[in-house]
Order: structure tokens, then sequence, then C-alpha cells
């Protein structure tokens, strides 16, 4: 992860991880957080102990999750655990020993009993890889943990689904499938039905804040920035890369004065076009909030270039920038040419200012 580039503040560094070997599984990076050691996962991981000692883990389990809260970590997690034959029982910082050879495996990558399935960016899952599972699944093996990791389940395919229930009704004994999903609802009703989910807390802000703080060493300005902005990776509690003010200050810069939209288009260049439509939506929705009257969501850096928007601008201006914003993010990754696409963005977002007789 590139460092926090011009927030004007040193990015913190996630702290060193104890077992270095975990670097180099090719499967998945070692998260930057100790999984049972996470408040508002704890307990699902105690859950998942608790089936597992007793002898009455599922075949099907779903974890659910938006991104960013630890779901994905809390699976991969549970696989290592699963599979290590010597692992380290310390209460709270339960994990797989790194050092017994199915390890040694899962950590080269070459582990028998596990198959990793994930979407590629952007795409769904097809059948092809769920053929591959069953073809692993279908060699007898003697006794062995099984587990299948379907990342992000909803992106699978009709047929993939399909061909996935089959195996998920008849499962080859010892075999786990380990499901993680943002929502149920986007998973096919027969596959619902043959698994049982588990849905980790939500940590609210302050337990974020406070976690951030405590795990990553950052300032309570920064772990309010970094919760606020909600970022896929706020795990991690490094500092987005852009320049998140700039973007902010572009907004009311704007609004001040259009004749700046050039210049505005120039700091907006600076941040990639889905960050970017990321950004003013939560910042969007910030105002909206503000002017509602509830309390501020941002922290206090972000909060004062919030409030003029919201003192001067109309409910009508927000229900236009939302349909201006929505539009411009749902384009955020065609390649269209990055100036062009951003300076109708910035006029756009002038238009919304002025009265309703001009628009
Ligand atoms: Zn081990």
């Amino acid at each position: 992860m590139a460092q926090s580039k011009s927030s004007g503040r040193a990015s913190p560094r996630a702290r060193v991880k104890e077992e270095p070997a975990e670097a180099l599984n090719p499967l998945w990076p070692a998260p930057p957080f100790e999984v049972p050691a996470v408040p508002w996962l704890r307990p699902a991981w105690q859950r998942l102990l608790g089936l597992q000692q007793q002898q009455r883990l599922p075949h099907g389990l779903l974890l659910l999750g938006a991104p960013g809260q630890g779901v994905l970590e809390l699976a991969r997690h549970f696989a290592d655990w699963l599979l290590c034959t010597q692992p380290i029982h310390d209460a709270g910082h339960e994990r797989a020993c790194g050092n017994c050879p199915a390890c040694h495996w899962r950590l080269a990558g070459s582990h028998p009993d596990l198959v990793v399935v994930r979407p590629e960016e952007g795409r769904e899952i097809g059948i092809a890889e769920i053929r591959a599972l069953i073809d692993t699944f279908a060699i007898t093996r003697q006794g062995a943990v099984r587990v299948a990791l379907i990342e992000q389940a909803e992106q699978l395919s009709h047929s993939a689904a399909n061909s996935l229930l089959k195996l998920l009704e008849e499962p080859p004994p010892g075999s786990l499938f380990l499901l993680t999903a943002t929502s149920a609802e986007r998973l096919p009703a027969t596959i619902r039905s043959r698994v049982q989910r588990l849905v980790p807390g939500i940590p609210s802000d302050q337990a974020l804040h406070q976690w951030l703080m405590q795990q990553h060493g950052l300032s309570a300005d920064d772990a309010a920035l970094l919760s606020f902005l909600g970022e896929p990776n706020v795990l991690s509690g490094q500092m987005p890369e852009g320049d998140w003010l700039a973007v902010a200050e572009g907004w009311l810069t704007l609004w001040q004065n259009p004749a700046a939209l050039p210049s505005v288009v120039q700091r907006w260049q600076s941040v990639p076009r889905p960050v970017l439509a990321r950004w003013l939506l939560r910042l969007w929705i910030a105002v909206a909030e503000i002017r509602a009257g509830l309390p501020s969501p941002a922290p206090a850096t972000l909060d004062r270039i919030l409030r003029p928007l919201a003192a001067q601008e109309s409910a009508l201006d927000d229900q236009k920038r939302y349909r201006i914003l929505i539009a411009f993010a749902q384009t955020a990754t065609h390649p269209l040419n990055e100036e062009l696409a951003l300076e109708r963005l910035a006029m756009d977002l002038i238009r919304a200012d002025l009265p309703e007789r001009l628009d």
C-alpha cells in the first residue's frame, strides 16, 4: 500500500506481523490485524471455534458483511485454523501455527484440501471455477478436513451457483464450504437454504476509532477521518492514497467561485475516478445530514468545509447533486477522457447550485 501523498501527514505504518512466513502466502495477504482480537469479530470467531469444538460445523457457512468490516479476513483465518494440525490455542489470539506441514503447504499455496474461489475484478465466478472445485473434492481422502473458501459468493454466475448447489446437497465427507458475501439476498434462495448464516457485528464509529488508534497508532483525527470515509481497506489503518482534503476543498471552491473550475479539475485529477466518486458521495451524504440537523458525521478537518456547503445549499440542490454524483459513479470505471469527465462533473455540480428556474 502506498503512503499518503498529500494529506500533509505522515502515514501510519501497519504493525509488522510477528510471523513473516504469513506474508509469503500466495492465496491472500496477511491481514494487518489479528482477527480474534478485533472486538466486533470476536463473538463470531468464538462461535466458529465453538461449532468446531462441539463438532457441529455445518457443511456450508455463509459469512455476511460489507467490505472492510473484516468478514473476508475472518473466513480466511478460520480456514487457516481448520487446516493447521497444531493450532495455537492462545485465548484471544487463536491462530494457525505457521510451522506444521499443513501450514507449510497452505503458505506455499499448494494445500490439497484448500480451494479458494474468488471472482476477478468486476467479473462473475464462472462454472469453470466450480467444476475445478468439484474435481478437487472428488478425490477421496481419509479423515482430512477440506475447506472451499468462496469469496464474494454473490458473484457466482447462475450456472456456477447451480453446480455449487449440487456439491452442497451432497457434500464430500469432512468438507466445509465457507462463503462470504455482502448480502445474502444477492445469492440464490437454493444456496441460502443450504448454508448456515453468520453475521459478525458492525463496529460503531467509536469502536472503530478506538481500535484504529490502538491497533495502528493513528491519531484521533486520522482515525475519525478514516472511519468517516469508510474506505474498503479501512481495517488496514492506511490513510487514503489520494488527497481527500483537496477533493473536499475543491467542491467548496467550485461553489464559492465557479471560475476556479479548471484548477479544481486539476486537483481532482490526482485521485482515481472511482475513488473520487466514492468520496464525493460520502461528502454529499454528510452535507445532507448536517442540513437535516443531525450531528455532523465528519471529523473536524472536513466539518469546516462541509458546514458552509450545508448552510448555503438547498435540499433541492441535494437531490440534483445526488443524481449527478450517482451518474458520475456509474461511469467511473469507463475509459473516458479523464479531464473531460471531470470538467463535465464540475460543471454539473455548479449547475446544481443554480436556482431551479435557471436549470
Ligand atoms: Zn500449523
